[in-house]
């Protein structure tokens, strides 16, 4: 039994849902359909999630909300009458228009784009819908909260199958609805799929699979076949989007394979997301490289902190930490030397003043010998099983850099010898990925 999640692009409008209906009633083995809302049907086009989000704030600016609403009551007028079905929206229309009007929450008016994409595309496959809100529960402060979920979602489709569910949201214990973060619907399928133990949760979308690295960088880069749920962690948090990074926890208890397939290209086989390497034999392939994507992303800082004798003083990290932490960031590395800390930090949206005001703490808790800050350093994760124990490959990282003339600035193998993390400033970036990708694949 499959679980089969289509996004954005393939509820976009009436003829992509037409491709969507013919996969779904040519696969005798689709149970459940969960989808996101319409998306962007060309370029410059807005998302329906986007106009919804719009008109929450229109509203709240002043204009009246049956006028807020009316572009998302268009897009779905034109799906409904594009796919011939009798069905009349109106009443539900009526109910978002007077919450808008008398005030609710952003969530509530979001989650409106898939609830409604999940009612119309029931309507075409003649299956029954089944609204998330009773079964996804996130707790007060928004948490999902996994457990609760997987009983209650086991409950209500234990036996039933043909359900069309709606993506991106659940609800809270007070009956309030909460989204996952943009891109959620993912999250959703996945949760679907581990309580009804699917045999394959797949994620229809409007590309051929995951590609090895950025496509804006590298012209027509490889398709990854198959590839293992920590290597697409690692290269998803790195800035690969085609898959929600949280996608993978639910499917990943139960070994739930995930296959990413295209909608409009349904004959190929899509990239195949296997719980380990022990999966990588059968009808998929798995190319046999060291190196299975790069990935990356710009914009970290780096704090670099000098003490003697830091190694022996009690809590030094500790104290520099909580400096970090007490701004609410988090850290994404940590390379340390016998007397150096460095550590790099996201700063998309961190403002300078914050930057000061950790330096302060630290020259305040710590007092070390020297502090500096680096801007403007982008990440770079070289990801792969295949350079497991297998020697030379840091070695090769950093020759086909030197010879780009790439200056390195932080160089970190994760322990799970997964990753090689490569930290170098934000212009020499593209250079460095199509060399990494020139030396590797
Ligand atoms: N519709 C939501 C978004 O645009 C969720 C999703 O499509 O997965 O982010």
């Amino acid at each position: 039994m499959k679980v089969l999640k289509f996004g954005g692009t393939s509820m976009a409008n009436a003829g992509c849902i037409k491709r969507v209906k013919e996969i779904v009633l040519s696969d005798p083995d689709a149970g459940y359909v969960v989808v996101s809302a319409p998306g962007k049907r060309e370029a410059g086009d807005a998302k329906v999630t986007d106009l919804l989000y719009a008109a929450f704030r229109a509203v709240k600016a002043g204009q009246a909300a049956a006028d807020a609403f009316l572009p998302v009551r268009t897009r779905f007028d034109d799906i409904v009458g594009g796919l011939g079905l009798k069905m009349d929206l109106s009443a539900e229309y009526d109910g978002i228009i007077e919450r808008l009007d008398r005030g609710t929450t952003a969530d509530y008016i979001a989650s409106r784009g898939e609830y409604l994409s999940a009612k119309v595309m029931a309507a075409a496959l003649g299956w029954t819908f089944c609204d998330t809100k009773e079964l996804i529960r996130f707790d007060d402060a928004g948490r999902f909260m996994a457990e609760e979920t997987d009983v209650l979602m086991k409950k209500a489709l234990c036996g039933r199958t043909r359900l069309v569910l709606p993506g991106f949201y659940g609800a809270d214990e007070a009956g309030e609805i909460r989204t996952f973060s943009r891109g959620g619907s993912d999250v959703s399928g996945a949760i679907v799929a581990r309580a009804v133990l699917a045999d394959m949760y797949e994620n229809w979308t409007d590309v051929d699979g995951f590609l090895m690295c950025d496509p804006r960088i590298v012209e027509d880069p490889e398709l990854i076949g198959m590839i293992t749920y920590k290597e697409l962690r690692e290269l998803s948090y790195m800035g690969a989007n085609v898959l929600h990074p949280e996608s993978i926890f639910p499917v990943r208890k139960n070994d739930i394979p995930i296959n990413i397939r295209n909608t409009f290209n349904p004959a190929a086989p899509g990239t195949l997301i296997v719980p380990t390497k022990k999966f990588f034999k059968g009808e998929f392939t798995r190319r046999d490289s060291t190196v299975t994507g790069i990935a990356g992303k710009k914009d970290f800082f780096a704090i670099f902190i000098e003490k003697s004798m830091m190694n022996n003083e009690l809590g030094f990290a500790r104290r520099v930490l909580s400096a970090i932490e007490n701004k609410g960031l988090s850290i994404e590395h940590m390379p340390t030397g016998v007397d150096t800390l460095s550590i790099v930090i996201d700063g998309t949206g961190v403002e300078p003043e914050t930057v000061e005001d950790i330096l302060a703490e630290i020259v305040k808790t710590c007092r070390p010998d020297v502090i500096d800050i680096v801007r403007d350093i982008a990440l770079i994760a070289v990801v792969g099983h295949g350079m497991l124990r297998k020697k030379g490959t840091a070695a090769k990282v950093c020759s086909c850099l030197y010879r780009a003339d790439v200056n390195i600035r932080m160089i970190d193998q994760g322990s799970s010898e997964l990753n090689i993390i490569i930290g170098v400033d934000n212009a020499d970036y593209e250079k460095a990925i199509a060399c990494l990708y020139r030396e590797f694949i």
